[in-house]
């Protein structure tokens, strides 16, 4: 079942995404060849506590640490090792954090100094299908149109979309109903509604859609070892449309990076 939230409801979620994405745009600054991801999950648990919250992901199902950390052909649901970073390498963090009761959910694919040109352009066109998803969130359309729409983005430059995985309603919960997945059918599945709110989510393989799980019991890597990117943003339904609650803004703040990507997707202005 949807849980519809309240606009007051929606403000609280607003800040539980905009810690999560604070701690990304301080993490952005860290993430640099010779860092360890255990050195990266620490200053993101001691950002999120001194905001007031907790890790949204430490303890959940287990997990052990803050953050979800991926590199390279690691999917999702990676965890934070002492293995610096090193050049040429790109890494998801997903991070999560629970304020008020609510969850903020995201995530974004950092390159590790220079990175392979094939490599940029798998995080470019994942990033512009998260968007592309986005725009397809409103009053009208159902689950598979956003599916539908990540996955022609992607397949159409020849990318492989991740099925075993997918975007989620967020709330009370990190992960409530409906599911969202990154591919599908127009027209198909549950219709959105006023007031809920998604993550979505796209896991997007340079190569073939196939992953395998791990004996850890978390890491997924890709089955032909190609390099995989993940973004996510927080999104309410409201009036209709869909009003981003998490932002980029501090990542490219701190990477001396100017984009309106946001924009369009903002009915209430950011205040950072
Ligand atoms: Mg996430
Ligand atoms: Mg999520």
């Amino acid at each position: 079942m949807i849980e519809v939230k309240t606009k007051e409801e929606i403000e609280l979620m607003r800040e539980s995404a905009l810690i999560v994405s604070k701690t990304l745009g301080i993490l952005a600054k860290e993430v640099k060849p010779g860092v360890t991801t255990l050195q990266l999950d620490k200053i993101a648990e001691d950002f999120i506590r001194s905001e007031g919250a907790v890790p949204g992901f430490l303890g959940l199902y287990d997990f052990p640490n803050t953050l979800c950390m991926s590199p390279n052909e690691q999917v999702v649901h990676g965890f934070p090792t002492d293995k610096p970073l090193k050049e040429g390498d790109i890494i998801s963090i997903d991070c999560g954090a629970l304020k008020n009761g609510f969850y903020g959910d995201h995530a974004y694919t950092f390159a590790v100094g220079d990175i392979a040109p094939e490599t940029q352009k798998l995080l470019e066109v994942t990033k512009a299908s998260l968007y592309v998803g986005i725009r397809e969130f409103k009053f009208g359309n159902r689950v598979g149109d956003v599916g539908y729409a990540i996955q022609k983005y992607c397949e159409d430059h020849g990318y492989g979309v991740v099925r075993e995985l997918v975007g989620h309603g967020l709330g009370r919960k990190m992960h409530e109903d409906p599911e969202m997945p990154n591919y599908g059918k127009r027209g198909r599945g549950k219709k959105f509604v006023e007031g809920q709110v998604v993550a979505i989510e796209p896991m997007i393989n340079m190569g073939t859609h196939r992953i395998k799980q791990h004996n850890d019991g978390w890491t997924i890597t890709t089955l032909d070892n190609k390099p995989s990117a993940h973004f996510e943003h927080d999104v309410a339904l409201v009036n209709g449309k869909p009003e981003l609650l998490s932002t980029f803004a501090y990542i490219y703040e701190a990477l001396g990076i100017e984009s309106d990507e946001e924009h369009e997707f903002r009915q209430q202005q950011l205040v950072l």
